[in-house]
């Protein structure tokens, strides 16, 4: 929890999961700083990153990003909300392993899951068709493929709905969306992923201009954690280039940015690193962060 908490009122609203990279903290193998702290205190293990949409009218919630971590994540979702809510969907940004691994979990092995309604660009529904153990899935029922063309708003519920933005981020597998989600009254941008701010079509300020949240790229703190690795070979935009985009551009003082998908290796994994950079305007998203739409 941090001081940005603010009370439900419009009946909808989003609630951070997980804030990790891909890999998790710890990462597997590793005894980085982090990382061993997190095996020595699990309170600061973390998830891949991952949000729950709710509409709390309608009961029902959705998940942007399916992660290896979905069964932790689910259980501290429902026990959060108290009372049994309908697991209504889940929209996927790209098919890189933290973002749709979990997936896997929807199938017979496991849940079962009937019907289960999945959101993704054409590119990611058609690799999902053509690849195991996706394919299983889909052929057996388990879930039922939504394919979102990008900038195109799909209903999720009577007040929320969620639009796909195309982000250049490499393309192994399929394409990489943002997620913008709209509800009665805020907009949230939900961007783990992108190689470069540059390499995209659009201006950081401009999409930032039509949102009221944004959860943005913040695998790497700085250039200085890859040591040895060419600063343009570097597969994300650090936390410093984007805190330098966001001051150079004035993105507009309503909008409450945060970085999310941290890197194991990330300092701002340190609370006071974490006030450090919130002190000039962006913040790092922590898990039970909730923000109304
Ligand atoms: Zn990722
Ligand atoms: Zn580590
Ligand atoms: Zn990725």
């Amino acid at each position: 929890m941090d001081g940005t908490q603010e009370k439900p009122s419009s009946g909808v609203r989003a609630v951070v999961l997980g804030t990790a990279q891909d890999g998790g903290r710890p990462q597997v193998g590793c005894f980085c700083p982090p990382c061993t702290q997190a095996r020595q205190n699990p309170a600061l293990a973390e998830g891949p990153s991952c949000l729950a949409l709710i509409d709390d009218r309608q009961r029902q919630f959705w998940l942007l990003d399916a992660t290896p971590d979905v069964p932790r994540q689910y259980d501290w979702l429902q026990e959060r909300l108290g009372v049994r809510y309908h697991f209504a969907g889940a929209a996927v940004t790209h098919a890189h392993i933290g973002h749709y691994l979990g997936l896997a979990q929807l199938g017979r092995e496991v849940v079962g899951a009937r019907g289960l309604p999945v959101y993704a660009s054409p590119a990611l529904a058609a690799f999902l068709m053509a690849n195991g153990p996706w394919s299983q899935l889909v052929r057996l029922g388990n879930i039922q493929l939504h394919t979102v063309e990008p900038d195109t708003p799909q209903y999720l519920s009577p007040h929320l709905t969620l639009a796909m933005i195309p982000v250049p981020h490499r393309q192994e597998f399929s394409d990489t969306m943002a997620i913008v989600a709209r509800g009665p009254r805020r907009r949230l941008l939900y961007l783990p992923d992108i190689d470069r701010w540059e390499a995209w079509d659009r201006r950081l300020a401009d999409v930032l201009a039509d949102v009221d949240i944004a959860l943005l790229d913040g695998t790497f703190f700085d250039a200085a954690e890859l040591p040895g690795r060419d600063r343009e070979e570097i597969p994300h935009p650090t936390v410093v280039d984007t805190l330098a985009l966001l001051q150079e551009h004035a993105a507009p003082s309503r909008v409450q940015v945060y970085v999310t998908h941290l890197n194991h290796s990330n300092r701002l994994w340190d609370p006071a690193e974490a006030a450090t950079l919130a002190a000039q305007g962006l913040k790092v998203a922590r898990r039970g962060n909730e923000h109304p739409l």
